[in-house]
């Protein structure tokens, strides 16, 4: 049978993948912490990693096993873990793989907490490079003896940078280093960053892939692109049989396990529901992006947009390369000089101000005073994010209603 589409496979996903009880279309939730054995037997062999069996729902439950399932399928890895919160997914994976004296390659274009959170690691002794990843040239440059990953998004909030996956992977594979990609701006069905050789891939599935701004959570996925052997952190304990699970071994053990930020099964089933519709919710979004952009371009009260479906954005030839899906629904834009982004806010009827991403309500931010409050003007100008630049991450609302909210706010604010 040739693969059925997106939207298809996604909504049977559930149904096929883990066979719910009692001919359910869903897996329900299951809140037991705790598994019994009746034969003592199980419980020993349980531990010792001779069968797979549910034993404490801090590392494993049946409603969490489920949607790792539907997410390792959505990406096409060897193994999905699920953690409580995207955060806690890129600390723990992080926290589980590298020791002091590593050094990480990392994006100069980060989400702000995720690189809050490189700086703590550089506390623990581990050597950070910030770079800029739309060039492959200043990846390599980067690079040390004791380099074991390059880590970036596909797209960066908010300028909407685009890395270049393409020559990274391939950089990564030839010198043996994880190749780790934030996924959360551009899910499949828009990039597949196993196809560009990435390691592990991360997702905060807060955004949309659960879609509906009504839970958090976190998975990553080793893409099985890695070989672990070549990865000198891996305990011999976690040298399992199949070489391919390696990696996630140690990250459910040393990660999940020890640091327990787990994700809840009512989380994984609200997240799983979400999961069903998120072809059609992306499409319908970035649909509206590609038409709010193009209004705010042409718009004398906009200085300056920043999305990668517009022919004169930066990257976007490698966009149109590796975004196979369309360009996602994340767009910034600078108001012109003089005009306050806090009156123009303030504008908006139908427009939510708000710090979330994925949703399928229209949201925006100022982002210079708020998720870069921390940084010092110098860093954000790295970064290229103005001090009158807003976010907008594009929901499903109907087109014509969302550009007349813009068009509103910006006549009311330049008149
Ligand atoms: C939101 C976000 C995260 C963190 O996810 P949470 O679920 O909010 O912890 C990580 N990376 C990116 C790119 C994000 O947008």
């Amino acid at each position: 049978m040739t693969k059925q589409g997106f939207t298809t496979r996604q909504v049977h996903a559930d149904r096929r993948l883990n066979t719910p009880e009692h001919g359910g279309v869903h897996t329900s939730t299951s809140n037991s912490v705790l598994f019994e054995f009746k034969d003592a037997q199980g419980i020993i062999d349980a531990f010792q990693g001779k069968r797979a069996a549910h034993v404490y729902s801090r590392s494993s439950s049946p409603s969490v096993a489920a949607l790792q399932n539907m997410l390792n399928e959505l990406e096409g890895g060897v193994g999905t873990l699920c953690f409580s919160t995207g955060m806690s997914a890129i600390s723990s994976t992080l926290f589980a793989l590298l020791k002091a004296g590593d050094h990480l390659i990392v994006s100069q274009y980060l989400f702000g907490n995720t690189r809050s959170f490189f700086e703590t690691l550089k506390d623990f002794g581990i050597h950070v490079t910030y770079t800029d990843v739309t060039d492959i040239e200043q990846v390599v440059e980067a690079y040390q003896p004791n380099t074991k990953g390059v880590y970036t998004e596909t797209v960066a909030n908010p300028v909407t940078q685009v890395a270049d996956l393409h020559a990274i992977g391939q950089f990564c594979e030839e010198k043996h280093i994880l190749f780790m990609v934030d996924n959360t701006m551009t899910p499949p069905p828009l990039c597949y960053a196993k196809e560009f050789k990435a390691s592990l891939i991360f997702c905060s599935l807060t955004k949309y892939i659960a879609g509906h701004g009504n839970v958090l959570g976190g998975a990553v996925t080793d893409t099985g692109h890695f070989n672990w052997e070549k990865y000198s952190n891996i305990k011999p304990a976690y040298q399992v049989a199949d070489k391919a699970q390696w990696g996630i071994t140690q990250i459910k053990k040393k990660g999940l396990r020890d640091l327990g930020a787990t994700l809840a099964p009512e989380s994984a089933t609200a997240i799983a529901v979400g999961m069903e519709t998120l072809g059609l919710r992306i499409q319908r979004s970035q649909h509206n992006a590609l038409k709010l952009a193009t209004f705010l371009d042409n718009h004398p009260g906009v200085s300056q947009v920043f999305y990668p479906g517009l022919a004169d954005h930066p990257q976007h030839f490698m966009a149109r390369e590796q975004l196979t899906g369309g360009y996602g629904a994340i767009l910034s834009f600078n108001l012109v000089d003089g005009v306050d982004p806090v009156s123009f806010l303030n504008e908006m009827e139908l427009v939510i101000c708000a710090t979330h991403l994925g949703d399928n309500r229209t949201l925006a931010l100022p982002v210079a005073p708020t998720i870069y409050f921390e940084n010092t003007a110098e860093e954000r100008e790295k970064m290229g994010v103005s001090d009158n630049m807003l976010r907008i991450s594009v929901g499903i609302e109907d087109t014509d209603d969302l550009i007349a909210d813009f068009r509103n706010a910006l006549h009311a604010v330049s008149s």
